[in-house]
């Protein structure tokens, strides 16, 4: 669960950023030293934490269109899709370049999707929404944000993969699931967390099971083998409690996305649908809101 923050001006607690902004210019004005912890920098990190995400959202497009069309991400410059012109830097600026050149390509004319924008703009705020969530202040913590930025960019590379072209490539769920599996072994080695570790161990072999199970069944009608790999890393990255979660609102969403999509002719009952993107928001859903939904849930429930 995140902390509330602290204001530290002289010693005293404050837990109103606006009072520590008043009493910070009174103490200037004054002339009085001002204990300053992390005033600034308050805004200041999240607000590199968000750069970043923005600049690991734009180097993912690449990434994404390169297995595309399976070229190697270290060969060449960025080229248009359409006219295969070179792109400058200042046609490469997150979010800003698409906004200023109003969606189209500089040479060609022909529009540039707003899967760009907004895949730099959803890392972005992925990235700032981890580091405010988590909020760090021990090595545990700061650990739990690293993996947790690595995996979140993999799976947000995953979404939008899955969700265009049906397919779960390894390229994502593999270095992901490496990750979490040194993040578990970490907690367990070095920061005891044996017994969590060990449940989150069997709650992703259970759950991987079962798609495996699905997948056996259906022929890979239901599920590719890709949802296979991402439901053990679910299982690696959630606790058991925001696993239940993740894998209700992964199949709600999916149930529901897939009626309205029957419902409005958009697909026959023969039409495969991409389960992979509603796992990834039960990922998410399950890491950001779990305890905020129990807490809500059993609040339902006591009245
Ligand atoms: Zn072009």
């Amino acid at each position: 669960m995140p902390r509330i923050r602290y204001w530290s001006l002289q010693g005293q607690q404050l837990r109103n950023p606006n009072s520590y902004t008043k009493k910070a210019l009174r103490g200037f004005f004054s002339g009085r030293k001002i204990i300053c912890h992390n005033g600034l920098m308050l805004l200041a990190i999240p607000a590199i934490f968000f750069a970043y995400g923005l600049l690991f959202g734009s180097f993912l497009n690449a990434w994404i269109w390169r297995i595309h069309t399976d070229r190697k991400i270290s060969k060449g410059r960025s080229i248009c899709p359409h006219c295969k012109s070179q792109l400058k830097w200042y046609e490469l600026i997150p979010v800003l370049s698409w906004l200023v050149l109003r969606g189209k390509c500089r040479t060609c004319h022909k529009p540039i999707s707003i899967q760009y924008p907004l895949v730099e703009l959803a890392t972005g705020i992925l990235w700032v929404g981890l580091y405010s969530f988590i909020n760090p202040t021990s090595g545990l913590e700061w650990g739990e944000l690293v993996v947790w930025l690595i995996v979140g960019t993999l799976m947000m590379a995953a979404f939008v993969y899955d969700a265009k072209w049906m397919l779960l490539p390894d390229h994502f769920t593999v270095p992901a699931i490496v990750a979490a599996l040194i993040w578990v072994g970490i907690r367990w080695m070095v920061y005891g967390q044996g017994g969590l570790v060990l449940q989150q161990l069997i709650a992703a072999l259970v759950f991987a099971g079962m798609f495996y199970a699905l997948w056996r069944l259906s022929g890979g009608g239901w599920l590719g083998d890709g949802d296979i790999r991402l439901a053990f890393l679910m299982g690696l990255m959630l606790t058991p409690n925001q696993l239940v979660i993740a894998i209700f609102v992964s199949f709600n969403l999916g149930a529901l996305v897939s009626l309205w999509l029957l419902a409005t002719k958009r697909k026959t009952r023969r039409d495969p649908i991409a389960f992979g993107p509603f796992l990834i928001i039960g990922l998410l859903t399950g890491y950001f809101g779990a305890d905020a939904l129990i807490v809500a849930y059993l609040h339902i429930l006591s009245i």
